[in-house]
């Protein structure tokens, strides 16, 4: 257990710049999941950690200690990879006892602490076979007690349930919030699935083109997303983004003029076009005489989901998703978000106006 803090690394392939300016502490016995694209720099932050890559520059430190310079069995990290690696000749009991045989650990305590990790992850009772004779989600179970079995101060995964089935990967999931809770180990958890990125992680970072995006509670990341490159990647269906003039203390939408609110007028100040955000979950049937963003449903384009519905509108000249809970049979003419549940963006670089 130990705090791990990156400062400034950054990491080029060639003209490639995989990491930028990477700059986080993670703390003692806290999970930061880590989520962006294909090809943001998610695994290579954590090859660099575990030492399979070295930084092109910047500083990591585990335990107060920099680790950059070390061996990566020096490190005193363990990662879990998305193929889970196991040693297919050996046992279950041989893969998971296999970190302390490299260290010389004896026999009776190798045993001890291997039986100790297999009970965690439940597999106790698979001790005796190969990994062949292992479904995947339990041969991801024994490569996360591989890494567990000695203690690591810092513990990294990469993409770790991403080739289980889907039920599997829920209640999986679980398990490594509980076994990860349980044992307070500090951890940094990478993955493409924003869900698996929210559910687990007590913070989480949202990385795109090598560079943090924002890092914060996955609620707040939900709530007050940085920049429109997060508002658009976190949520499903993703929030609607579309431009709006500010003119005399009011807001343009095509042929809608909102009236906007003296402390919204503040952060808006100075902004001729900004970039309007809403959630589709904020629209609710509405009045003709409805306040608020209203947007025109096309009947014809509706999905229904069972827990929720979700309906083409258009705002304007922009098509934009609604979601309505439950089975709707009857689409509403006219749907309205309040002005509240608008988010601002500015029109150049897409960073959030105001808090
Ligand atoms: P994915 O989710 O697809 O695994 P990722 O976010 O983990 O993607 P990385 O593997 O970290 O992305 O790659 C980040 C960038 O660095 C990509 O543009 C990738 O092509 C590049 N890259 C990674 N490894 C190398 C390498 N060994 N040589 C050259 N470029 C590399």
């Amino acid at each position: 257990m130990a705090r791990a803090e990156f400062e400034r690394v950054s990491k080029r392939f060639g003209d490639v710049v995989a990491l930028a300016d990477f700059t986080l502490a993670v703390e003692d016995g806290e999970l930061v999941t880590v989520l962006g694209p294909s090809g943001c720099g998610k695994s290579t932050l954590l090859r660099l950690t575990a030492g399979l890559e070295p930084l092109s520059g910047g500083t990591i430190r585990v335990g107060g200690r920099s680790i950059e310079r070390l061996a990566p069995h020096e490190r005193d990290v363990a990662m879990v990879f998305q193929s889970y690696a196991l040693y297919p000749h050996m046992t279950v009991r041989g893969n998971i006892e296999f970190p302390l045989r490299m260290r010389g650990a004896a026999r009776e305590d190798r045993r001890r602490r291997a039986e100790e990790v297999a009970a965690l992850v439940e597999v106790a009772a698979l001790l005796d076979r190969r990994p062949a004779e292992l479904s995947g989600g339990q041969r991801q179970r024994v490569a996360l007690a591989r890494a567990l079995v000695r203690h690591p101060a810092l513990f990294l995964l990469d993409e770790p349930l991403s080739n289980v089935d889907a039920p599997l990967r829920a209640a999986l999931r679980q398990h490594v919030r509980e076994l990860q809770r349980r044992l307070e180990v500090t951890t940094l958890y990478v993955t493409h699935e924003q869900a698996e990125a929210m559910t687990l992680g007590d913070r989480m970072v949202v990385l795109d083109g090598g560079r943090i995006q924002q890092v914060d509670a996955p609620g707040a990341v939900y709530e007050r997303p940085a920049n429109t490159f997060v508002a658009g990647f976190v949520g499903t269906p993703p929030m609607n983004l579309f431009g709006a003039e500010v003119a005399d203390g009011a807001l343009r939408v095509g042929e809608q003029r909102l009236d906007v609110p003296p402390p919204v007028r503040e952060r808006l100040s100075g902004s001729r076009r900004v970039v309007v955000g809403v959630r589709p979950e904020a629209f609710t049937a509405a009045r003709e005489d409805a306040d608020g963003l209203v947007a025109r449903p096309d009947p014809t384009r509706r999905e229904l989901l069972g827990a929720e519905t979700i309906v083409c509108a258009r705002v304007g000249e922009h098509e934009v998703t609604v979601r309505l809970p439950g089975s709707v049979d009857e689409v509403p003419t006219r749907v309205a978000a309040p002005f509240g549940a608008l988010h601002f963006f500015a029109a150049d670089g897409g960073a959030r106006l105001g808090p």
